[in-house]
């Protein structure tokens, strides 16, 4: 028998299924919803059910959006000659936060990985190959994880999409901002030199 009672161990059973939330945490998060008023309650639980109900994938992009297509495809401002591939649409959110890219998305939903039974056709790479077919797009920047998997992704999407003329790139890897580069390992160090770029 559970020592709470039984809608506060339901809810706690839920919380602890979320990423990150463990058995404390989710006691702290259930007990704060106890105390909250019924509509900062009723708020989160629409919160929740909004993005089930609302959010889906843009057809162009895959990106998660509220209006299809998305707002990054339906931009006419932003570049539509280059197109950055991510693996999740949480990449996207990463690159946009740099404000320094201007270009149009395409989301993956994950990276080559044989080993977890995922080869090009549990990849979302078919609308990607119809958006090459307009002729409008110059650039593809491959921004997949710098992993085993990612790299996997990268040097498939090259060999798939270089014949059709269009120029593949590669993300810079290397020393991450802010470290010191004794405390890079030799990968690391190897990506950085290859990367450099003249000042
Ligand atoms: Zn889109």
């Amino acid at each position: 028998m559970s020592v709470f009672a039984g809608p506060l161990s339901r809810l706690i059973d839920e919380l602890k299924r979320l990423p990150g939330i463990g058995q404390k945490s989710a006691q702290r998060i259930a007990f704060h919803i106890e105390r909250a008023a019924r509509e900062d309650a009723e708020r989160l639980s629409q919160a929740i059910l909004e993005v089930k109900d609302k959010i889906r994938l843009c057809n162009l992009c895959n990106n998660l959006t509220e209006q299809d297509p998305c707002e990054y495809c339906s931009d006419p401002t932003r570049d539509q000659s280059v197109i950055c591939v991510v693996e999740t649409p949480y990449n996207v959110v990463g690159i946009e936060r740099t404000r320094e890219f201007h270009g149009l998305y395409h989301v993956l939903h994950g990276a080559l990985s044989p080993l977890q039974g995922i080869g090009p056709e549990q990849l979302r790479l078919k609308n990607l190959m119809e958006r090459l077919k307009s002729g409008s797009v110059k650039e593809i920047i491959v921004a997949t994880n710098p992993n085993v998997e990612g790299e996997a992704t990268a040097i498939y999407l090259s060999k798939l999409i270089k014949p059709l003329g269009v120029k593949v790139s590669r993300i810079a890897m290397g020393i991450p901002v802010g470290s010191e580069l004794e405390f890079a390992d030799e990968v690391t160090m190897l990506k950085a030199m290859e990367g450099r770029r003249e000042i």
